[in-house]
């Protein structure tokens, strides 16, 4: 089983300010610092950090080439990464002395895709390979029309959420991956039950995994029911727990692991990357989350 994750390479800025810069200011930074970002990157190097073999599909820039040598480095096969003649997708964050961010993105390559690439990727992958989709990249529609065609199993994390997401016909989905906002957003409730419910009301051909922070996690599929608690750790940053869960979760799946279980091991490498500073250098080893006793 293949796994297909077309999604979002984005080259993180992060300017350290006094404060956040007002109009017609003109500031300058303590420090800066670039990192590889984008949903997509940290999600297939989650993946492939839980010993999953996956493919990155997306588009960067020439000024974004070490991001492909980054998933490289992350043993990600990178032969449907394309380069385009626009910049590579970026984010502009101001970080201030008291840690709060402000964000600027510009979509650049990651706006490039288009159906005949789709078409061009999707063509390699057969039916039961695991497609993943985050909100992050053009022709979401496309992309999800040709690979429900090709008989993939679809795993859609609706993140950033917006009415592209709600655009999609989500019918065609096999997994939602989401938090509650997400679910909120779909479902209009905001109550962890009610929005499983609603869910497979609406989808009911649909599995559904919620994530619900420090209060673990949900499962839903016809009418059977999972509850997953969180493992207690003492939160140092959040920013990967999401993207951390999603890759084991996953890779769990790939390797038919029983629900129950492929949730278990998710919440316990989620909390680990929890426990530690960074984005995807945060994500735990397969071995790392084994010898952990929590
Ligand atoms: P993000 O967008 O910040 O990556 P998210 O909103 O997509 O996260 P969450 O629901 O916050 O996802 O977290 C995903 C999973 O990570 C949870 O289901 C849980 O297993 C684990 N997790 C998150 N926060 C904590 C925490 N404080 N302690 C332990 N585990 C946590």
């Amino acid at each position: 089983m293949k796994i297909l994750n077309f999604g979002s390479l984005n080259i993180d800025w992060v300017y350290n300010v006094d404060h956040f810069v007002k109009p017609g200011e003109t500031l300058s930074a303590l420090s800066v610092d670039r990192f590889c970002g984008g949903k997509g990157l940290n999600q297939s190097v989650a993946l492939s950090k839980a010993g999953a073999s996956v493919f990155h599909g997306g588009g960067i820039g020439s000024d974004g080439r070490f991001l492909r040598e980054r998933l490289l480095e992350s043993k990600v096969d990178v032969t449907y990464v394309k380069e385009f003649d626009v910049p590579t997708g970026n984010a502009f964050i101001q970080v201030d002395k008291t840690g709060q961010n402000c964000i600027v993105l510009f979509g650049g390559a990651n706006q490039e895709i288009t159906r005949e690439y789709a078409k061009e990727v999707i063509k390699n992958f057969q039916e039961g390979d695991i497609l993943v989709l985050q909100n992050e990249i053009s022709a979401l529609n496309d992309i999800v029309e040709l690979a429900y065609e090709n008989g993939l199993q679809i795993v859609l994390n609706p993140s950033p959420m917006n009415e592209k997401i709600l655009e999609l016909d989500l019918n065609k989905i096999t997994y939602f991956m989401m938090n509650e906002i997400e679910g909120e957003a779909i479902t209009g409730s905001s109550e962890p039950d009610i929005i499983l419910d609603k869910m497979i009301e609406k989808y009911p051909e649909s599995k559904v995994v919620l994530t619900l922070g420090d209060k673990g996690a949900r499962y839903a599929e016809g009418s059977k029911r999972i509850a997953c608690g969180s493992y207690e750790v003492k939160a140092v940053d959040t920013t990967s727990a999401g993207d951390t869960f999603t890759g084991y979760f996953i890779a769990a799946l790939a390797e038919n692991m029983e629900i129950q279980k492929a949730m278990d091991r998710a919440s316990k490498a989620a909390a680990l990357a929890v426990s530690v500073k960074g984005a995807s250098n945060s994500i735990p080893l397969p071995e790392e989350v084994d010898a952990c006793r929590l």
